[in-house]
């Protein structure tokens, strides 16, 4: 059986190394010349009420065989609102990096792949190899393949700026704030790799790229010169949700199946779990649109809660506790304020 695979990101490797499982050998492209993550960042495993887990590396060990190591248990989520802070502490999740070191996640995920990847090659449509291969697997993250087949729709556009710094943290813990002030209907968060160095991330919504600089001012501001910047990267982000998942023989799954949610929360983990259902499906014969709905209908559940806010929703404990998969994970008995 022949297969290309156009992206070796989380998605991709994943796919690739459960065909390899099942005896087959993929062709992988990528467009870069390596397969971790261009900008380095740190990020973040939610454990996930409402799906069959509470637990998502046990589950990928389980449901799977994908066996995935952390740098840290999330142990603790510090929620900045414009007035209020709410300290949450229990085992909310896990926390991973995505640069080049050797323990990060793409790295973890493509140890034991062996097929060869053909790196520095960008593949902009489906359409030769769809022909050429018995299956192609569209797994590049972004919309645009989606978008040449007229597959798109609700696109929303984010603009991310991510800084590297030095300071003092405490490991294990998520701190996020929300503040129209900054972050428009968004966010803003910081997770530390270590106790001395930490990657803080402001994500805002439908912006341009001089507002988005407006946006970074007024955040840093309340940040009062506590830290030594590095390095800062700007990113672009589009999330959207796909007409089809699967045309003919194309199989489209992780971001380019439009399977993130607006917080990009739950990416890894859908982009994960679609890459092995898409080669099982493949192998099996069974049909991957079925296997993958339950994905698909929590990503439309978790949007639908997100546009549903109005302004005076935005409070800390709305915000967490109408988003289906998070509610149930944070406690309430267990906050401090
Ligand atoms: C700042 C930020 C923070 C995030 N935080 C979290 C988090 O805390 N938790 C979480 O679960 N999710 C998080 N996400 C989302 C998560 O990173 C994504 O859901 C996940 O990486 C998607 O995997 P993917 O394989 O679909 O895409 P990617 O990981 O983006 O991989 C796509 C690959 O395809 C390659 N490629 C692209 N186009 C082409 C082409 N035309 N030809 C060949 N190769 C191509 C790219 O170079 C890349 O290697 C975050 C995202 C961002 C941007």
């Amino acid at each position: 059986m022949k297969i290309a695979i156009i992206g070796a990101g989380i998605a991709g490797l994943s796919c690739a190394c459960e065909l390899e499982r099942n005896g087959v050998s993929p062709t992988i492209f990528e467009k870069k010349s390596y397969i971790y993550n261009s900008f380095d960042t740190n990020i973040c495993i939610f454990n996930n009420s409402s799906k069959l887990y509470s637990d998502p590396i046990e589950y990928l060990r389980k449901q799977y065989g994908i066996e995935l190591h952390p740098i840290a248990r999330l142990t603790k989520v510090i929620l900045n609102g414009p007035d209020n802070q709410t300290i949450l502490e229990k085992n909310l999740g896990y926390i991973f990096k995505r640069g080049m070191e050797e323990y990060s996640l793409s790295n973890q995920l493509s140890k034991n792949l062996k097929s060869p990847i053909t790196f520095d090659t960008y593949i902009n449509s489906t359409e030769e190899l769809s022909k050429s291969f018995d299956h192609v697997v569209v797994a590049t993250g972004n919309y645009n393949i989606a978008k040449s087949l007229d597959l798109s729709t609700s696109v929303s556009s984010t603009r991310v700026k991510l800084a590297l710094i030095y300071g003092e943290f405490e490991t294990g813990t998520l701190t996020v704030w929300f503040d129209e002030k900054f972050a428009k209907s968004s966010y803003a968060y910081m997770i530390a790799h270590s106790n001395k160095q930490a990657i803080i991330t402001l994500v805002v919504n439908d912006v341009s790229y001089s507002e988005m600089e407006f946006y970074w001012k007024e955040f840093l501001s309340i940040l009062e010169n506590k830290y030594t910047f590095i390095a800062t990267v700007d990113l672009d982000y589009y999330t959207f949700l796909i007409k089809h998942i699967r045309i003919n023989n194309t199989f489209f799954i992780g971001n380019s199946g439009g399977l993130i949610d607006d917080f990009l929360g739950h990416g890894i983990i859908n982009s994960i779990e679609s890459g092995v259902l898409a080669a099982r499906t493949i192998i099996t014969g069974d049909d991957y649109v079925s296997a993958i709905q339950p994905l698909i209908d929590e990503v439309k559940g978790f949007r639908k809660s997100l546009t549903s806010f109005e302004d005076s929703d935005y409070s800390v404990e709305n915000f967490i506790f109408r988003l289906p998969g998070l509610k149930g994970s944070f406690d309430l008995s267990t906050m401090a304020r």
